[in-house]
């Protein structure tokens, strides 16, 4: 069942940051459904995983978002969408038996054409790929990592430790020239998170640790001069499971998202936060409505 939503969007919003203007924009890359309890955690520990497993219903369709950031020390692109061919056996073909299986029994369901792809994407924005400065992975799960392969020229900056110690990645999908940069968060850098590694010269774009759906997990904070952004990748799915403390089954570490859902609820009761997950349907809404997590 495929719901309402329209493929390949993109919304813009005008920030100004440090008295310069930041263009936003939202791109979708296209769409994808998980098993209800791969959203939506039941159980707990093991069974959890096995609930997925046993699963057969699917939750609505989502939207998978990518964030490009025009700054004006040069573009950022945060996370890298999906690709058609991921929809197809041949592209896992040389990950091991067991990645397979696993592939198998979680199942997954993506509708994704030519035209959600990256490129094709940051084309109609007037922007080619070998024009973005820097591309910022929050994780290494293929529906953020697919659209690497558009940038074979440019830095990209993964946290070490997700790169180290990755989970639920599909490395033999990596472009072969994937070689990125590692980054180590340093301390005493922002508020509440405390470390953070920054992305821009003036620090209004960093990126913060948010571990919990994978071991080291993170996100990119923007500081806009009235209030500042948080693209989330998949701390939570929704915005609502932050809200409501609920967690997705997907995740591996449900204590670590708890505190990670507690320092960004912290951070947005000191500063408007937008919090903006990859697979919410209304992320593109809430960055040009300028939504606030805590109004
Ligand atoms: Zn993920």
């Amino acid at each position: 069942m495929k719901n309402s939503l329209t493929t390949n969007a993109i919304q813009t919003s005008v920030f100004s940051v440090n008295s310069r203007e930041v263009k936003v924009h939202a791109v979708q890359t296209g769409l994808i459904s998980v098993k209800e309890n791969f959203l939506n955690r039941k159980g707990q520990g093991f069974m959890s995983k096995l609930n997925i497993v046993m699963g057969s219903s699917y939750a609505d369709f989502m939207p998978i978002w990518v964030w490009v950031i025009e700054h004006p020390e040069g573009i950022i692109v945060v996370d890298t969408g999906d690709i058609e061919a991921s929809r197809h056996k041949e592209f896992y073909k040389n990950e091991s038996v067991g990645k397979r299986l696993t592939l198998s029994a979680m199942a997954n369901k993506r509708d994704i054409s030519r035209h959600d792809e990256l490129d094709a994407q940051l084309m109609r924005l007037g922007i080619r790929p070998d024009q973005v400065s820097k591309v910022v992975l929050t994780h290494l799960h293929g529906d953020h990592t697919d659209g690497l392969k558009f940038f074979p020229g440019n830095e990209i900056i993964v946290n070490e430790a997700e790169y180290r110690k990755p989970y639920g990645n599909l490395a033999t999908t990596y472009p072969q020239w994937f070689n990125p940069t590692l980054v180590s968060f340093l301390k005493d850098r922002v508020d509440f998170f405390d470390r953070a590694y920054p992305l821009t010269k003036s620090e209004d774009v960093l990126l913060v640790p948010t571990p919990g759906h994978t071991y080291h997990h993170a996100s990119v904070l923007l500081k806009t001069d009235k209030g500042h952004i948080l693209f989330a990748g998949d701390t939570s799915y929704k915005h609502q499971q932050l809200l409501d403390n609920r967690f997705a089954g997907a995740n591996i570490d449900i204590a670590q998202t708890q505190r990670t859902y507690h320092t960004i609820l912290r951070y947005a009761e000191k500063y408007p936060l937008i919090y903006l997950p990859s697979h919410d349907e209304n992320s593109g809404n809430r960055l040009v409505n300028r939504e606030y997590l805590i109004n």
